[in-house]
């Protein structure tokens, strides 16, 4: 019985068997508040079709515009929020906001699909499909341009459970994507069993991927297995040309990373879909500027 723990009305649970750092608490409790107080911001992260050169999609990524400590990443407040049960609130806001935003910028011509990343507690959250619909119908955002993301940890999770809700999800017309791809415990078999359309191979085999060495060996698998099933592939964490030209030499779909963009606010996204990024077709009608 832990009474400091009792007296705050909550229970962290820590993998590790340690106590949350008081640190930890307090900061959990403002983000009870911050969601509620609308300090959750989307951010946008561009996904360029390789062998046209295009931008075909973003990825929403959440940040968390703290009053005093500014903007703060996913990895410092994710986990908390699944610790505190309010990740799903969280999604929520995440998903209505980049639909909405897609929805606003096919309205203007641009024909993007978006991806959002789901937490394990979303998928075992029964209203998801239900929340999914409505941010859809509200939005007027066709099914086909949202993109769900789950890890591979969570895909491979023994719950046979997860395989049917993704199959609800996919019932309806959305895309699945199985990201971080690489760094779980996968299984041959249940990859065949998942109704996924993507594979995102993780960033950390891609980021210094060289022709030759070992992460350009298993990139390159990646793709062919992908590829095998069915599966477009994504590599994030492209940082440079020759990153990208040796994913196109491999035949990759897509790429992500910073040597496009860096993931930015929707007003700057936007000046990327009115100016082109660097090293990208451009729109027609558009300015060809040269960084
Ligand atoms: P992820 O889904 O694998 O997202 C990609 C991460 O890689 C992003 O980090 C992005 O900024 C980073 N990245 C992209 N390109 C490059 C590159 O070229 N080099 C390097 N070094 N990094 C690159 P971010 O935004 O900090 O997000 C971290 C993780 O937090 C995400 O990994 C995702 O798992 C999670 N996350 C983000 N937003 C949400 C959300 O709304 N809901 C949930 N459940 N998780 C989220
Ligand atoms: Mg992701
Ligand atoms: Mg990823
Ligand atoms: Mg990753």
């Amino acid at each position: 019985y832990d009474a400091k723990r009792a007296n705050l009305g909550f229970r962290l649970y820590r993998p590790n068997g340690e106590g949350p750092s008081r640190d930890r608490l307090a900061l959990g409790e403002e983000l009870r508040r911050g969601i509620a107080a609308g300090e959750l911001e989307v951010h946008y992260q561009p996904q360029t079709d390789i062998a046209r050169r295009r931008m075909v999609g973003v990825e929403a990524l959440v940040r968390w515009r703290h009053p005093e400590r500014g903007l703060l990443f996913p990895d410092t407040f994710i986990s908390l929020a699944e610790d505190l049960g309010i990740v799903r609130d969280l999604t929520r806001h995440v998903l209505q906001t980049a639909v909405d935003q897609a929805a606003t910028w096919r309205a203007s011509g641009h024909d993007l699909s978006v991806a959002v990343n789901l937490a394990l507690a979303d998928l075992l959250d029964p209203e998801l499909p239900a929340v999914v619909d409505a941010a859809l119908a509200r939005s007027g955002l066709p099914a086909h341009r949202l993109v769900l993301e789950i890890t591979e940890d969570v895909a491979m999770t023994d719950e046979d459970h997860i395989v049917a809700v993704l199959a609800r999800l996919r019932d309806r017309g959305v895309e699945l994507a199985l990201d971080d791809f690489g760094t779980g415990l996968s299984s041959l078999a249940r990859l065949r069993r998942l109704p996924v359309q993507e594979l995102k191979i993780d960033r950390s085999f891609v980021m210094g991927i060289d022709a030759g060495d070992e992460d350009a060996s298993i990139v390159r698998m990646t793709i062919e297995l992908g590829h095998a099933l069915g599966i477009r592939v994504v590599a994030e964490g492209v940082e440079t040309e020759a990153a990208l030209d040796l994913l196109a030499s491999q035949r990759c779909d897509t790429a992500q990373g910073f040597h496009f963009s860096r993931p930015v606010p929707a007003t700057e996204l936007t000046g990327l879909l009115e100016v082109g990024v660097a090293g990208l077709a451009q729109p027609e009608s558009a300015i060809v500027i040269t960084r």
